[in-house]
């Protein structure tokens, strides 16, 4: 589903060129799908009644378009349908501790994506969206369960944002110190971090003989520390 032309480059355009840092980047499409694949969280930034608003949501993707869906209620969503939005995806991948407080800093993989947001109204398109955003969350897990209703399709808002005008930006490897701090008596290195999940717990609910199912086991695998 997701297989986009990874070759072609992210487009450069001037709120996407990394000022601070720029060797940290990374202009690669096939670097935006692996942030974005890693993921489970975005943040959709979006101005309503004149003020940001920045709220983190899940989201899918298919191809060259990422989807974020929620309530047909939800403030953010209906605002940015036609806007010019911004979503970012972040992986925190280590903590970085330097011989000085001035260079701490964290290890990480994130992007930024700019683009006009669309609802989508297409039943198809909205249909393949929310399988995406499922898929996104838990892995095999659209064709294990009921799908949504008409009543539930028509409470749930989904917006599209085109993947054209993005960035990425990514910090690796050891602290950066001062020369001069190399000969200091202070521990410096890193921690790695991720994110991982426990083993399945059974609802409380679950009725007996109902077995866990593979792509379930399969979660408890699954690490959003990079490949
Ligand atoms: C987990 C994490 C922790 C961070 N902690 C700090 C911190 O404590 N202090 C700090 O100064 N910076 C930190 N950064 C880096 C921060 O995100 C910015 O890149 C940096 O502060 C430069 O900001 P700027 O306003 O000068 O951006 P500019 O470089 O001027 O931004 C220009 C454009 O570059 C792109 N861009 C900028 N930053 C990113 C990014 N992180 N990922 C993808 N695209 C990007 C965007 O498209 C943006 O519009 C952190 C990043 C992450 C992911």
């Amino acid at each position: 589903m997701n297989t986009a032309d990874t070759a072609r480059p992210l487009s450069a355009t001037g709120r996407t060129e990394l000022g601070r840092k720029a060797d940290r980047g990374l202009a690669d499409r096939a670097s935006l799908y692996a942030v974005l694949d890693a993921g489970l969280i975005c943040h959709l930034g979006v101005v309503i009644d004149g003020y940001p608003v920045v709220l983190p949501t899940g989201y899918g993707r298919i191809g060259d378009t990422l989807y974020l869906h929620g309530s047909s209620a939800n403030r953010s969503l209906r605002a940015a349908d036609g806007q010019d939005v911004c979503v970012t995806v972040t992986h925190l991948d280590g903590l970085v501790c330097a011989r000085s407080i001035y260079h701490h800093s964290l290890n990480y993989r994130s992007a930024v994506i700019y683009g006009t947001a669309r609802a989508v109204a297409d039943p198809d398109e909205r249909m393949a969206a929310l399988e995406a955003v499922a898929e996104q969350m838990v892995p095999g897990q659209w064709a294990a369960v009921r799908k949504p209703t008409r009543k539930e399709l028509a409470a749930t808002a989904v917006l599209a944002l085109p993947l054209a005008e993005a960035s990425v930006k990514a910090r690796t490897g050891p602290p950066g110190d001062e020369e001069e701090d190399y000969d200091l008596d202070i521990w410096a290195g890193l921690t790695t971090a991720a994110l991982t999940f426990g083993p399945p717990e059974p609802d409380p609910l679950l009725r007996a003989g109902i077995e866990l199912q593979e792509h379930i086991q399969a979660l408890s695998k699954r690490t959003s520390a990079p490949l």
